[in-house]
C-alpha cells in the first residue's frame, strides 16, 4: 500500500488499518525509526491502553498491572541440577 505526503509532511493512515488496530481520532501515536523504516504504534500498554508503560521492548509497551498479571502466571523456574 503506498501514500503521498502532503506538503506539511502529513501522512493519512489508511481507515482499514486504523479499524483493525482499533485508532481513533485523539490516540497518541508513537513513531520511531527503525532501520531505514518509520515504526508507529499506539502509545500505552498493549494490553489495556493505559497510557503509562512500565516496559518497553521491541517497540511493544505493558504497564506494570498487566506486566504482574503476567508473572503471576508464569511457572517459577526453579534449578534443578
Ligand atoms: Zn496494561
Amino acid at each position: 500500500m503506498k501514500r503521498q505526503l502532503d506538503n506539511l509532511g502529513r501522512l493519512v493512515i489508511p481507515a482499514e488499518m486504523r479499524k483493525e488496530l482499533n485508532i481513533k481520532p485523539g490516540d497518541e501515536l508513537k513513531m520511531t525509526v527503525e532501520g531505514n523504516g518509520i515504526f508507529i504504534a499506539k502509545s500505552g500498554c498493549i494490553f489495556c491502553g493505559r497510557p503509562h508503560a512500565a516496559i518497553y521492548h521491541e517497540g511493544i509497551q505493558l504497564c506494570e498491572f498487566c506486566l504482574d498479571a503476567i508473572n503471576e502466571k508464569l511457572p517459577t523456574v526453579t534449578e534443578s541440577r
